[in-house]
């Protein structure tokens, strides 16, 4: 049977107090899965400030690092601390380490956020630095992919990630989302509001009310668009735990089961096509945070079933 590397460390989890994002979620899935006899969890190192700027403007990083001014070292709606720095260091090594195993195996996962509502000068949205950018720059630099592919499939619009899709012709972003984000706000009425698609950027909403057969029709109408411009060398998969009917900010109705064969259709688009795919977990926000976890816990069966 094959085996998944997942990368996972304490330090993922920056101190923000009881806070509307489960930040401990992501210690809670590492435990479920360590037990799993095709789990390997691994440690990941931090990234470099020299990453981070490849993406984000020095003065937001120094913001990020020090505190100041505390109105930008906040943007994100995290409470800044002297740990919040090295957490996101940690969470963007854990996608750039999982998308680095991802080119070997064919497959691996970050027990992190990909942080996809932050961009270039700023965060948002619970979301500090962009991790899928930074570790896709990194891996770019490093001369190890030349293109690469974001599937968003968290229930926000991944609008962070395509603002950096501006200037980087390298990456083809496809995020397929059932809610908005607008200026830190919350709409639910995707129909009311459009995004503007770009070259190398593509949304795709799921209505309201939305059910497995409408997801999944969705999905195969778009994800062709991920291969259209270059067959990419790397496919980021955000896993968003949002989407599932009880959570507060969810307008779909797409269950347990619902979301594990959204997983199991994203896994086998990327085996049919030869694609190595990392996945993060994105957001969730389920108040019994158990649901929460049974979401990201289920992304892992999904593997098992394409690739085990
Ligand atoms: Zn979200």
């Amino acid at each position: 049977m094959g085996r998944i590397t997942a990368y996972h460390s304490p330090g993922f989890a920056a101190p923000i107090g009881d806070h509307l994002m489960p930040i401990g979620k992501f210690q809670l899935v590492a435990d479920a899965v360590r037990g799993w006899d095709f789990v390997d969890i691994r440690v990941p190192e931090p990234v470099s400030e020299a990453d981070v700027l490849r993406v984000h403007d020095r003065r937001y990083v120094e913001a990020v690092k020090t505190g100041l001014p505390r109105e930008l070292a906040e943007s994100q709606k995290f409470p800044w601390s002297p740990l919040l720095y090295p957490s996101v260091l940690l969470t963007s090594g854990g996608v750039y380490a999982a998308a680095k195993q991802a080119l070997i195996d064919g497959s691996a996962a970050a027990l992190a956020s990909g942080f996809h509502h932050a961009g270039p000068a700023h965060g948002e949205g619970f979301c500090t630095f962009n991790g899928l950018v930074i570790a896709i720059d990194r891996l770019m630099h490093e001369g190890a992919i030349r293109t690469a592919a974001v599937l968003d499939m968290d229930l926000h619009y991944g609008n962070g990630t395509a603002i950096c899709c501006r200037g980087r012709p390298y990456i083809s972003q496809l995020s397929i989302y059932g809610n908005d984000y607008w200026d830190n706000a919350v709409y639910r009425d995707v129909t009311t509001r459009h995004h503007q698609d770009g070259a190398n950027h593509r949304s795709a909403a799921l209505p309201a009310g939305c059910d497995r057969a409408t997801m999944l029709a969705i999905m195969n109408e778009h994800l062709p668009y991920l291969l259209e411009r270059a067959k990419p060398d790397l496919l980021l998969y955000q896993a968003g735990a949002d989407p599932y009917y009880e959570d507060p900010f969810s307008p779909l109705k797409l269950n347990h089961d619902d979301l594990l064969a959204r997983d199991r259709a994203v896994f086998r688009f990327a085996k049919d096509n030869a694609l190595p795919v990392a996945w993060v977990l994105a957001g969730g926000y389920t108040r019994d945070t158990s649901k929460v976890v049974k979401v990201h816990t289920n992304t892992f069966l999904a593997w098992r079933e394409v690739y085990g």
